[in-house]
């Protein structure tokens, strides 16, 4: 039978640990019903793509109480798809850390805009109104300032390379082409998208 490392890892792992405590007279029965009982027993497996880069790897999610009479559908864990032809079955650290993205992240998160002024060596907190007013403010004087209608040649241009843009693979799709769209219509040259889809 042919054997790959992963297989030969968790072999040689189980049995070696297995082994040792045995050895030590402690009874593995219990440990062993244990690991059988799963957080995904009984979840239902619903078939998903990584939302963040282009390389789109597969994910299966594991709901509990999906469709079930008076329970709420609960998402309980998420990992690579091994019948993925892409993937197989494998997430880099950031897809692996996908529920926390579904959970709405950790505790450190930032949930308001940061601030940090010229100069300055610490962020404050700003609205989110301050922070549209501030954006819209800057987008609109620097595309002022830096316009371009022709380029040295006397071809038109219509640009402006004042400030670039780039969108996140959490975009939908509608967000990213009202983006494309936004950009461009400014004059932009710089457009770039973190995950090329
Ligand atoms: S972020 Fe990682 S897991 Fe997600 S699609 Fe890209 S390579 Fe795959």
């Amino acid at each position: 039978m042919p054997i790959n490392r992963r297989d030969f890892l968790k072999l040689t792992g189980a049995t070696a640990t297995g082994a040792a405590y045995a050895a030590f007279g402690f009874d593995l029965a219990p440990a062993y019903a244990q690991a059988r009982s799963l957080k995904i027993d009984r979840a239902t497996e619903v078939r998903s793509v990584c939302p963040y880069c282009a390389v789109g790897c597969s994910m299966i999610a594991y709901v509990t109480g999906h469709q079930a009479a008076n329970t709420k559908p609960t998402l309980v864990h998420i990992e690579g798809d091994p019948d993925s032809p892409i993937n197989e079955g494998t997430l880099c650290p950031k897809g692996a850390s996908t529920m926390q993205l579904a959970l709405g992240g950790s505790a450190e998160r930032a949930l308001r805009p940061k601030y940090r002024a010229p100069g300055a060596d610490e962020w404050q907190d700003m609205s989110w109104d301050e922070a549209l007013e501030r954006i819209t403010r800057l987008v609109k004087d620097t595309r002022d300032d830096t316009f371009e209608e022709t380029d040295d040649d006397g071809n038109t241009v219509n640009r402006q390379r004042g400030f670039a843009f780039t969108g996140g693979a959490t975009q939908s799709n509608e967000e990213g082409y009202l983006a494309a769209k936004l950009m461009r219509a400014l004059g932009t040259v710089y457009i770039e998208q973190q995950a090329r889809v």
